[in-house]
């Protein structure tokens, strides 16, 4: 037992002192008492001895406590003393610097309590000082390296955020470059060499799109944008993309919507879009077996919001309890093997997880190792405007959802292995029944014995290309009777290519990637027979009957703008960099004129073209691919003229640019 000597206690003290004594010394604590009335006060030594100071080097007084206090923390203690003894304190601990004999400063932490008499008013206080200096020391320090870390962190998300934007560029020329040798002649294996560089560029691309969200996201710049959107047609559009992949490892992919879940809802589709490839992706990338089910319910519903509850459920590996509060978090995967066997960044979830908290929901995971994963989100969503409910139900809202009116009998012509599937999966979910060939020739051959409702015809193919094919098919047709209508897929819309499809005898086009409603529109408009719905795709003409207005697209609209870029941001980003990209490729264009380079003319005609889509100039991009068309045909004369056209109406839209008012829809 501690002894405690006379010395640390005042002369005045009682027995209950002789404790509070005791205690004190346990903690290396200095004790003060101080009598109010008469002003003395009393220090104990290790008081007097944590700054430096023998017993009898300090006088018994007030101010021997006050002359020490740090001159800036002086008037807040006495406040503090003031307030406590007279005031509102009802306790008394304050923090302060402290001058040490050898002039340095110690931080103290000094507390205590008064003694009242019957009418409340304090004639003695006690209490203790307590040296925090360390503790204030590696408090400081814990801050700075806070700061640091958060500046570092911003720093790092900032950094990302550029990097990622600035990777983009090149890789849109990659991708757009790669597309566009994929359109010259190619042997066999340079058409696959080419297409896996595609494949390889786009998961790239895919990849800094997942860091630039993430980033944009931690620097707090990611807004959702929303607009009117069915939700049903958003899911299947989702899932069918996704269904390739799933079919490819034998596994089933289906969804439910319940039927009290309004048709259209007020929400960011395109953000829904991303949360929904990222869950179902991860469900078919961790499952070798079984099934993959999406439901979509109400969880509830207020004034004018509803908050949907989303499931998407799969039998795969699983993730243990341990992992599974971790998973969201970023760069996280769930075993460190995990990336080696199923790749991945880490970041998917984790950008899920800020979406969903964007979107007002929440997202969990409710898992058993080896039996399969079920993840959760939920997520608010406004009421469509009125406008929007009035609209009859977009054509690709019908079709997408059950079966069609009647089973038609489709022959696909592909020799691509994932279109096969992306058009098959998607007929037979209507109810249709498919038949595939693999090339031209197959496919003459097929038309021969079978008896189709339509044919779905790749253009490109080796062998017999679908033009062939098509002239080889009307030629029977001819002797035996009969028009089975074709329907063209093209990957690109050149207008050459559309005059030949319609020249070569088919009866309409759709434009790759397939898009599943525009398909399943093309194919069912010829359910009740050839004449019964009037020809959708009108012929374009030579280049001279294009140029008249009257099949001109709509001029720059602002509003579609601002949405095809997915929001104000992104827009003003576009509009930014308009009058410098256009300038690049109009004066490519002129100098490959000048030089009568015809190849170099088509190659910047077609950036135009690109690049004028995006702003979604639809007149000035049909100028530009009209462009390519002359290019391609060496119509060089022609071209001069259509370039001046090309740059008044570059200079309209860059003039429309600079107007658009983005302050509406920002915030
Ligand atoms: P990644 O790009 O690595 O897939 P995610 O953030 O999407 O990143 O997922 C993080 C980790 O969570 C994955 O690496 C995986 O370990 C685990 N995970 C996610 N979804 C599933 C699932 N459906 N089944 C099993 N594990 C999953």
């Amino acid at each position: 037992m501690p002894q405690i000597s006379s010395d640390d206690l005042p002369p005045f003290a009682t027995a209950s002192e002789e404790r509070f004594a005791l205690a004190v010394r346990g903690t290396n604590d200095g004790i003060w008492d101080w009598d109010i009335r008469s002003g003395e006060v009393f220090f104990s030594p290790r008081w007097k001895d944590m700054i430096g100071y023998e017993d009898h080097e300090l006088a018994n007084e007030f101010s021997t406590f006050e002359t020490r206090v740090h001159p800036e923390d002086h008037d807040r203690v006495m406040k503090t003393v003031n307030d406590y003894l007279y005031g509102s304190l009802d306790r008394y601990a304050v923090e302060f610097r402290f001058q040490h004999k050898d002039g340095s400063w110690r931080w103290i932490l000094a507390r205590g309590r008064a003694l009242r008499d019957a009418e409340g008013k304090p004639y003695r206080m006690a209490g203790s000082h307590t040296d925090i200096t360390e503790q204030k020391l590696s408090e400081e320090q814990l801050r700075h390296a806070r700061l640091a870390a958060e500046a570092a962190n911003r720093a790092k998300s900032a950094f990302l955020a550029n990097m990622s934007h600035e990777i983009r560029t090149p890789m849109n020329g990659i991708i757009g470059m790669g597309e566009l040798l994929l359109n010259t002649k190619l042997d066999p294996k340079q058409h696959e060499y080419l297409l896996m560089l595609k494949n390889s560029a786009e998961s790239l691309l895919a990849l800094l799109n997942d860091v630039l969200d993430f980033s944009k996201i931690e620097a707090g710049k990611m807004e959702l944008d929303e607009q009117d959107f069915d939700l049903r047609h958003t899911i299947a559009d989702t899932l069918l993309a996704l269904g390739v992949r799933a079919m490819q490892k034998n596994l089933t992919l289906t969804h439910k919507v319940t039927e009290d879940v309004p048709v259209i809802l007020l929400g960011d589709d395109g953000r829904l879009r991303q949360i929904l490839i990222n869950l179902v992706g991860n469900a078919i990338k961790f499952t070798d077996r079984g099934e993959i089910i999406v439901r979509v319910r109400i969880e509830s519903r207020a004034l004018d919001k509803t908050t949907l509850h989303f499931e998407i459920h799969d039998t795969g590996i699983g993730i243990s309890p341990e992992v599974q509060g971790r998973i969201f978090d970023a760069f996280t995967q769930a075993e460190t093997n995990t990336n080696r066997r199923y790749g991945g960044t880490g970041l998917g979830l984790a950008i899920c997880r800020d979406l969903v908290e964007l979107m007002q929901g929440r997202i969990w995971v409710e898992s058993e190792p080896g039996k399969g994963s079920t993840f959760h989100f939920t997520a608010v969503f406004g009421e469509a405007t009125q406008d929007s409910l009035d609209k009859p139900s977009a054509p690709a809202t019908g079709p997408l959802l059950g079966l069609a009116e009647k089973s038609m009998k489709v022959l696909v012509v592909e020799d691509g292995r994932v279109n096969q599937l992306v058009a098959a999966k998607l007929l037979e979910e209507r109810g249709h029944r498919v038949e595939i060939a693999n090339n031209g020739q197959e496919a003459v051959e097929k038309v021969r014995d079978g008896d189709f409702d339509a044919i779905l015809m790749d253009v490109h193919m080796p062998e017999m290309n679908g033009f062939q094919a098509t002239s080889a098919i009307r030629q029977i047709e001819e002797k035996h009777g009969g028009h089975v209508p074709i329907i063209a897929m093209t990957a690109n819309a050149l207008k050459g290519d559309r005059e030949q499809c319609i020249a070569a005898g088919m009866d309409d086009y759709v434009s790759k990637p397939i898009h599943s409603a525009e398909l399943l529109h093309a194919v069912e408009r010829f359910m009740h027979g050839r004449t019964a719905a009037p020809p959708r795709l009108e012929i374009t003409g030579t280049p001279a009957e294009a140029a008249k207005p009257k099949k001109r697209g709509p001029a720059f609209k602002a509003d579609v703008f601002v949405a095809a870029a997915g929001g104000p941001e992104m827009a003003k980003e576009l509009i930014a960099i308009y009058a410098e990209d256009s300038d690049k490729f109009l004066q490519d264009a002129s100098a490959a004129l000048s030089a009568g380079n015809a190849v170099a003319l088509y190659e910047a005609a077609h950036s135009l073209k690109g690049m004028l889509g995006v702003y979604t100039a639809t007149r000035a991009s049909e100028t530009a691919s009209h462009l390519c068309h002359l290019a391609q045909d060496g119509d060089l004369f022609g071209a001069r003229a259509l370039l001046e056209k090309l740059k008044k109406e570059c200079a309209r839209l860059g003039t429309a640019l600079a107007n658009v008012d983005l302050s509406s829809s920002s915030d």
